[in-house]
């Protein structure tokens, strides 16, 4: 039971009395973890042997040095002891205990029992008072002990059960993975199939010299479905991408590359299918990286076409390429509409796509910088971005050179 059990236990009950039945459960827990021998009930016999020979002490140092002054303290010691060992209870029990043995064997008349006198208890108020502070001092002294040792319990008990959620979250998230893997292999067939039927009639309806009304329709219905599942395949892909990335079935197929010749081939492709200015500006010498260089590819033209994508069509991208002392530059700029400090911080997220990506027609599924930050640190390089609304974006890839 822990701290919260306990509490909820006696919720709905007046707050002292629910703070008093607290301190009982905690004390009966802490009691029950304590060696047998420190047991409160021990304590209690203890004290008669302890007062007992504390007392037989004080007597030998009484008669056998007369002139020794503090023959009294050895009855302090004994209190000392049990308060030290079996707490506030029995020590309590073990000033009782000496105050009248004390009383019978010390203080004068000696051999007669005035404690329960006023002049008796006058003469004894001193020991009793030391005797109760000493109890008291040790009691404030386990209650620290006490709360410390229920703190600790309840952060390991914490951690055991942030343990056991990490546990169970990773498995989700594994299961997860495995299910959009399996998802995406058992999608990709149709989809395949489809597009690829689209496309043969497609072909044949443009063969044909005469278009009648209704092939018109059919042929504006048909390159709807290539459209669709044209980006239908692009997300399975990027799925696949990412499970087998993730799952770490990926298998890099590192070679020596030139990072420049990667981003001019991508660049070409990008123009030819968008129609757009594309810059590249590229170093004298060749950017030799250790890499997989479809992978890398991949990862240049998810940028380009996003540069693309989140800027005016008027507007030119820029790509540069550039070498520094131990690794490989790449940038990515547009000159598009930006991207907010919040935003900057999930665009790496998997299915992240900025609120105004998400209104607007450009198509996207939030996942081609996750694939590129995951390609890229698989790589041993970082991926980040700078931007400013209305101001473009600039994104950065850097990778260790050979
Ligand atoms: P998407 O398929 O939505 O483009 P990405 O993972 O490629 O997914 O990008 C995530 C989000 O980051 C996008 O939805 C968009 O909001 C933002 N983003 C990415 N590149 C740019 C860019 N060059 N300019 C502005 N926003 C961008």
């Amino acid at each position: 039971m822990n701290l919260e059990t306990v509490s909820t236990k006696y919720k709905d009950r007046r707050p002292g009395l629910v703070r008093l039945r607290q301190q009982a459960e905690l004390r009966k827990r802490y009691v029950a973890q304590i060696p047998r021998w420190r047991h409160p009930i021990i304590g209690y016999l203890a004290s008669i042997p302890v007062v007992g020979l504390a007392l037989s002490a004080m007597l030998l140092a009484k008669y056998t040095f007369p002139s020794f002054y503090f023959s009294g303290a050895t009855m302090f010691l004994g209190v000392v002891v049990i308060a030290l060992f079996w707490g506030v209870g029995p020590a309590l029990f073990s000033v009782l205990l000496s105050a009248i043995a004390l009383d019978y064997y010390y203080v004068p008349p000696v051999g007669t029992t005035d404690i329960f006198s006023w002049a008796g208890l006058l003469q004894l108020a001193p020991f009793l008072f030391s005797g109760i502070i000493i109890a008291t001092i040790t009691g404030q002294r386990e209650a620290a002990r006490r709360r410390a040792l229920f703190a600790e319990q309840e952060a390991q008990a914490q951690a055991q059960e942030l343990t056991q959620t990490n546990l169970e979250l990773e498995q989700a998230n594994q299961l997860k993975d495995q299910f959009l893997s399996m998802a995406s292999h058992e999608l990709k067939t149709p989809i395949t199939s489809i597009s690829g039927q689209a496309q043969v009639m497609l072909r044949r309806i443009s063969k044909k010299k005469e278009m009648p009304e209704d092939l018109v329709d059919i042929r504006t219905t048909l390159e709807r479905i290539y459209e669709q599942t044209r980006r239908l395949n692009t997300l399975v892909d990027d799925l696949l991408s990412l499970s087998s990335i993730r799952s770490g079935k990926l298998n890099l197929r590192i070679s020596a590359c030139n990072l420049g010749e990667i981003c001019r081939s991508v660049v070409e492709e990008q123009r030819s299918i968008s129609g757009r200015t594309i810059d590249i500006v590229l170093p004298d010498s060749p950017v030799i990286i250790q890499a997989d260089s479809d992978r890398i590819s991949q990862v240049v033209t998810n940028l380009v076409s996003n540069a693309l994508k989140y800027s005016p069509s008027e507007s030119p991208v820029r790509v540069t390429v550039c070498a520094e002392k131990k690794a490989a530059m790449l940038e990515v700029h547009d000159s598009g509409q930006g991207i907010s400090q919040e935003e900057l911080e999930h665009i790496f997220d998997t299915f992240y796509r900025a609120p105004d990506a998400q209104t607007s027609k450009k198509s996207g599924w939030g996942l081609g910088l996750a694939i590129c930050k995951d390609i890229v640190e698989r790589h041993g390089g970082r991926i980040w971005c700078k931007s400013q609304v209305n101001d473009g974006s600039t994104f950065f890839v850097e990778l260790p050179l050979e």
